[in-house]
């Protein structure tokens, strides 16, 4: 008897955890299709890095790659077949492809209608122009770990070879502190050579603007002259923190606040690099870049302004403002989510001079909404920003209207423009990859 009681109980545990598998795994296929609905609504969405293409003839439907994908929610099983359901969420890590079962995936650069601009590089991560490298994301492998691989071989290269700095001129100049150009500087420390690093924000690159709190997959990390990082997860905190102590340990000098625009050949074979604080004469120059480019401006009078920013870093500091955001994607959205959450700004509008939120992701699309019925946000859709005044900004709406709202600050949110021109400019070969390895 007390065997078929347990029998009886093992049962009914078994069936339930088997129906609450289902459940969630239903939900996570609706979420997916819905996903998917979405982004035929968007058009093709270009991942910034690698991201992986799925063969739906090989596919079975394991789901071994959703599993593995340390951003949840990128991949989802729909219809028996994997798919990428966030492709703005992939950040490359390839731990899909390693695990699917039966060799479906390829990582590829780019999609078939919408290319990836590269630049060619040699396997030391030299172009063809000598003495000047590309390492980290801006040559088309993202993630903390590469960017920081990747600049210390490229480093080491430098450091191996003989173009060296004549009189005053620096050996190396290393333009960006992200993690590739934080490690690339550190190396080139180590090893003696004059070195000097520009940053046009903040040190640490794109962590710094990563969202509050993220979890970030880093694996271990080998900065040189500071050693091994062996903590594979961090939240965004502790990975700037870290970032902090490492140019405490070290050290490190990095100039912030330093736009490097363009970058010519000087006539002894050195390079010239100029930014907005002054020309720098080096024997190699190595571009840590990143992909984010250069924020797209608007081009109106009145941008000049300071009161005009193309990013929400702190909130607090526009408290009872009155803000304009600018733009329809999820960055501007988000930052005007990240104004009304944080900001007590007097009051949060956002132009876009569409007439709809299509480009943005669904949860983002709702909470607009929602907060336009709490009265929190007020979408001036079909606009388009005509001038800026230091009280007020003029509009101009589809019909020909003009509006004018009262204004202490503007947030322009409507892309960026790729790093690839600066590169070009100095002769260095870019290939577009449609899709491709
Ligand atoms: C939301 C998000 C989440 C992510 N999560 C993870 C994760 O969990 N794990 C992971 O490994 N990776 C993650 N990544 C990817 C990772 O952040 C990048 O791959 C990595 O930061 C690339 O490093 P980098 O040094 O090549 O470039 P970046 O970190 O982008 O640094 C480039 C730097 O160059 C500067 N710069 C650019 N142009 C100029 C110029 N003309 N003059 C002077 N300075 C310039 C920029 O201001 C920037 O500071 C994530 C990315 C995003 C966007
Ligand atoms: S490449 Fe990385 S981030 Fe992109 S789907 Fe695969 S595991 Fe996820």
């Amino acid at each position: 008897m007390t065997t078929w009681i347990a029998l009886g109980f093992f049962a009914a545990v078994a069936l339930a955890l088997n129906l609450f598998w289902r459940k969630r795994e239903q939900g996570r296929t609706e979420t997916g299709r819905q996903n998917l609905e979405e982004l035929r609504e968007m058009g093709d969405i270009v991942p910034a890095s690698i991201h992986p293409v799925i063969d739906p003839i090989r596919c079975i439907g394991s789901g071994a790659c959703v599993y593995a994908c340390p951003e949840k929610s990128v991949l989802t099983v729909v219809n028996g077949r994997g798919v990428l359901t966030s492709p703005l969420g992939c950040i490359g890590h390839g731990a899909c492809s390693s695990a699917c079962p039966v060799q479906a995936i390829s990582l590829v650069f780019g999609t078939a209608k919408r290319g990836l601009e590269l630049p060619q590089l040699d396997p030391d991560f030299q172009t063809k122009q000598p003495g000047v490298y590309i390492v980290g994301e801006l040559g088309g492998m993202g993630l903390i770990r590469n960017a920081v691989s990747q600049g210390r071989q490229a480093a080491d290269h430098i450091v191996a070879g003989d173009r060296r700095a004549a009189g005053e001129s620096l050996d190396a100049l290393v333009v960006g502190a992200g993690p590739a150009g934080t490690s690339a500087t550190l190396r080139l420390m180590e090893a003696g050579l004059r070195v000097l690093l520009l940053e046009r924000e903040a040190f640490g690159g794109t962590i710094t603007h990563y969202p509050r709190a993220k979890v970030v997959m880093t694996g271990f990390l080998d900065f040189p002259m500071y050693g091994r990082v062996s903590k594979r997860k961090m939240s965004k905190e502790q990975l700037v923190a870290l970032w902090e102590d490492i140019r405490e340990k070290t050290g490190l000098q990095v100039a912030v606040g330093e736009l490097v625009e363009k970058i010519e050949r000087g006539q002894d074979g050195s390079w010239l690099v100029s930014s907005t604080g002054g020309v720098f004469k080096t024997a190699n120059v190595l571009l840590a870049l990143g992909r984010r480019g250069s924020p797209r401006k608007l081009d109106v009078p009145g941008e000049e302004q300071s009161k005009v920013v193309y990013r929400v870093i702190e909130p607090e500091v526009f408290q009872d403002q009155h803000v304009l955001v600018v733009g329809g994607g999820n960055a501007a959205v988000e930052s005007a989510f990240a104004l009304i959450d944080g900001g007590k700004c007097a009051s949060v509008a956002i132009s876009y001079r569409k007439n709809n939120f299509a480009r943005c992701r669904q949860p983002n699309r709702k909470r607009i909404e929602a907060e336009m019925e709490a009265g929190r946000l007020t979408a001036l859709m079909g606009t388009q920003v005509e001038e800026i005044f230091e009280d007020r900004v003029t509009l101009r709406d589809a019909a020909g209207e003009q509006l004018s709202r009262q204004n202490d600050a503007v947030v322009i949110q409507v892309g960026g423009t790729a790093p690839t021109g600066l590169l070009q400019d100095i002769g260095i070969e870019i290939v577009t990859k449609y899709g491709e390895a």
